[in-house]
């Protein structure tokens, strides 16, 4: 029923329509009851107690209008905390009802950005690893992905995040006048690389160098740990007029079933993707839009507090990853300690050995190991595999993909856990 004469096949934009990583590996979650799962990125734990609170009083609030539809591109109380919280960041005043908007999670703006942009032949450079949807989102506009792979320079024992790199000259190779544009990731999932200034300039040279525009997704933005700072593309020179800033209150609070995204930048831009969202979603949930325009109102009242959320979410990171992190390398990993974000990619093909994978039908190693792992150690990761192109898959095989946003006694556990089945 698959052929060209099957009247209701898949339009061939969405290619052969396989499940995606999330799509499976939330099905096994769900069917192998792992006793801990470190794959998809969430806490398992609380954020602070007033942002749930703020959802609950919004929803009860005597205003009968915060239960109701609320402006398309942005609720009014959400754009304008936006561009209080951003303007000073990027040093220039942002409209609010223009140069802000709101959607359905960071995927909702990184779809309005693609396919309000990208037309057909248009091609679209993407640094390997990448989060899987932008090479989705791109085919189904009708563009090209250009796929460019960050490679470790110093393969040793206490390589970091910050030893992946890209090589100059491919990248350069990679522009020329058919490239409309470029998605950043900083800091980056699965790596938690952070972009220094200097890898960032040499992007933004080439993108005012070949006009194209900067897709810019920093939904870890508040994730980055000492010594690293984030840099948003968007403040370098010549960059605010080709950059579009995508960011999430989901990893900006720690709610991530909330699905607020956001995407900033100059009005010509923001309003093809006005265009798209107007005619897909056309206006996000309400009193979500509420809470988080209030939780950003307070977290604004105490800006350059140790207990701002912004800036103790960090510290609180960091310390999980030298946990996590420990652990992994105690029990046989060979680990890439990450600068931001909240994954640790791990090596895993010294304990592969332990294990016969030719049981697990899968085509690439990692979702061989990853699966059996889930099944003997009762820890779901990720195949680092996922997170590249078909052609490139083998550079993500030795690795796994772990979550460190956990409750400290549930990182414990991946340790008590790993050594159980160690001893088997
Ligand atoms: N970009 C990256 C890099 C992500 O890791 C995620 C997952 N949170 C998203 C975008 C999507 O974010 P949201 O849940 O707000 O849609
Ligand atoms: N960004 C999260 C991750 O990388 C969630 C992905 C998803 O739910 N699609 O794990």
């Amino acid at each position: 029923m698959s052929d060209k004469t099957d009247k209701f096949r898949l339009p061939a934009r969405y290619g052969t329509g396989e499940k995606s990583v999330w799509v499976e590996y939330i099905q096994m979650v769900a069917e192998i009851k792992p006793k801990l799962n470190l794959g998809q990125g969430f806490p398992d734990y609380h954020p602070p107690s007033y942002i749930p609170d703020t959802l609950a009083d919004v929803t009860k609030s005597d205003n009968p209008l915060l239960n109701q539809y609320t402006r398309g591109f942005g609720h009014p109380r959400l754009v304008q905390n936006l561009a209080k919280l951003y303007s000073p960041l990027i040093g220039r005043q942002i409209d609010p009802m223009n140069e802000i908007l709101v959607t359905a999670g960071a995927y909702g703006s990184l779809y309005s950005a693609i396919l309000g942009h990208v037309e057909d032949g248009d091609e679209v450079i993407v640094i390997e690893p990448f989060f899987d949807c932008y090479e989705a989102m791109i085919k189904c506009a009708g563009g090209i992905p250009k796929f460019i792979p960050l490679k470790p320079n110093n393969v040793s024992a206490n390589m970091t995040a910050a030893d992946w790199v890209l090589d100059d000259k491919e990248l350069e190779s990679l522009f020329n006048d058919r490239t409309k544009m470029f998605i950043l990731n900083t800091p980056h999932n699965p790596l938690g690389k952070v972009f220094t200034r200097e890898e960032l300039e040499k992007i933004a040279n080439l993108c005012k160098k070949y006009n194209v525009l900067c897709v810019s997704d920093e939904v870890y933005e508040w994730m980055v740990f000492e010594p690293f700072k984030h840099i948003r593309i968007g403040t370098l020179p010549g960059m605010w007029e080709r950059t579009i800033t995508i960011g999430s209150a989901g990893k900006t609070f720690s709610v991530t079933g909330w699905k607020v995204g956001w995407a900033y930048g100059p009005a010509k831009l923001m309003k093809n993707l006005q265009v798209v969202h107007q005619n897909c979603i056309y206006t996000h949930c309400t009193p979500v839009q509420e809470a988080v325009a209030r939780s950003i109102e307070f977290e604004l009242s105490r800006w350059n507090t140790p207990e701002c959320y912004m800036f103790a979410i960090a510290k609180e990171l960091s310390a999980k990853r030298d946990v996590l992190n420990r652990i992994l390398k105690d029990n046989g990993f060979i680990t890439t300690p990450p600068d931001g974000g909240y994954f640790i990619i791990a090596d895993w093909t010294k304990l592969g050995k332990k294990l016969d994978l030719s049981s697990e039908p899968d085509k690439y190693r990692d979702y061989k190991f990853t699966k059996k792992f889930a099944k003997e150690a009762s820890i779901v990761t990720i195949p680092l595999s996922a997170f590249y192109s078909e052609e490139h898959k083998h550079f993500g095989e030795d690795y796994a993909r772990f979550c460190f946003i956990k409750k400290d006694e549930n990182l414990v556990l991946a340790e008590t856990l790993l050594q159980a089945w160690q001893r088997r």
